[in-house]
């Protein structure tokens, strides 16, 4: 029988508890993507911040099992330090050496990755961008890059080059492709696909626009050219790479798209992608632009 307590809105001690861990994590939007996408699907689950200071990410596993979280996203500065900490890693995080999402399965911690995946799904559901046998640039090495880089390998692209200041770093990220991967310079000829994983895109670095990720006067009409970066909106390299007739994308899609993956992982049900996309771009209320 209803009680007047089953009225009350909000969570209760049968709610699911997920989480992000970060530091620091105020900022993070993963709470609000995962809650309008608990929302939608209807299903008695939040997500919330957990500030883990650096180096506790296995004490802060070690207590989630125990407290009966049902799953986490992970962001900086704890990706790697996850990675070594869960019971097992999925293939993709184990290439990485990084972990942005555990999942409880069968009361162990597993490890995934969902930010390389995250970025294709968003390119092929809003640019119809099909990664196999093109050819593409990756530049940064960093943790973002790299994942982006091992799932254009995975994805069948004839060729990606990284260009990366530490050029020892490009290398070892491009590794992450196998055999269609190779360091490079940043130059964009050809290429169907440019990805900046660097913070240069925002013009700021000394003796802009040379230091810019890749010369805006070096791309061509039609070209995607993606900047991970979405604060903001538009960083000066992509509105410079728009103006030269390119298709661009700021990193949102990413955003939206990990988490996506991460919500299907710990649920098993579909995401509601149009839903999580409304709930952080304030431009698109409908969520069309998923
Ligand atoms: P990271 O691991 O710290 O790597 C940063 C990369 O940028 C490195 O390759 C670094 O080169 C390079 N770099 C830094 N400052 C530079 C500069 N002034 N000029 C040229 N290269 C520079 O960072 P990350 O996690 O990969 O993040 C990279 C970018 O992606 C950031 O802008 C971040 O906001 C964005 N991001 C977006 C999403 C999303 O969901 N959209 C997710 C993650 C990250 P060195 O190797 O030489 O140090």
């Amino acid at each position: 029988m209803a009680s007047d307590l089953d009225a009350v809105a909000g969570p209760s001690a049968a709610t699911r508890v997920v989480g992000v861990m970060g530091h620091p994590v105020a900022h993070s939007l993963s709470p609000r993507l995962h809650n309008a996408a608990f929302a939608a699907l209807g299903v008695d689950w939040v997500s919330v911040g957990f500030p883990v200071p650096p180096g506790r990410a296995a004490d802060a596993l070690a207590g989630a099992r125990t407290l009966g979280i049902a799953g986490l996203s992970v962001t900086m500065p704890h990706k790697e330090d996850v990675a070594a900490a869960v019971d097992a890693c999925t293939a993709t995080a184990a290439r990485l050496g990084a972990v942005n999402c555990v999942v409880d399965v069968d009361g162990r911690w597993e490890g995934d990755n969902t930010d390389g995946a995250g970025l294709l799904a968003a390119l092929v559901r809003r640019h119809g961008f099909d990664p196999a046998g093109t050819r593409c640039l990756v530049v940064g090495a960093g943790g973002a890059a790299r994942a982006v880089v091992a799932a254009l390998g995975d994805a069948g692209v004839d060729e990606v080059v990284v260009a990366n200041r530490t050029r020892a770093r490009a290398e070892a990220a491009a590794a992450l492709a196998g055999p269609a991967g190779h360091a490079g310079e940043a130059d964009p000829a050809g290429c169907d696909l440019v990805v900046n994983a660097t913070p240069a895109g925002m013009g700021d670095v000394a003796g802009a626009p040379s230091g810019w990720p890749v010369d805006p006067a070096r791309l061509t009409p039609g070209q995607l050219v993606v900047d991970l970066v979405y604060h903001p909106p538009e960083t000066p390299w992509l509105a410079a790479a728009a103006s030269r007739g390119c298709r661009t994308a700021n990193g949102l899609g990413m955003l939206v798209h990990q988490a996506a993956r991460q919500i299907e992982r710990w649920t098993g049900a579909e995401a509601p992608v149009a839903a999580m996309w409304a709930a952080v771009d304030p431009s698109d209320a409908s969520g069309t632009s998923v």
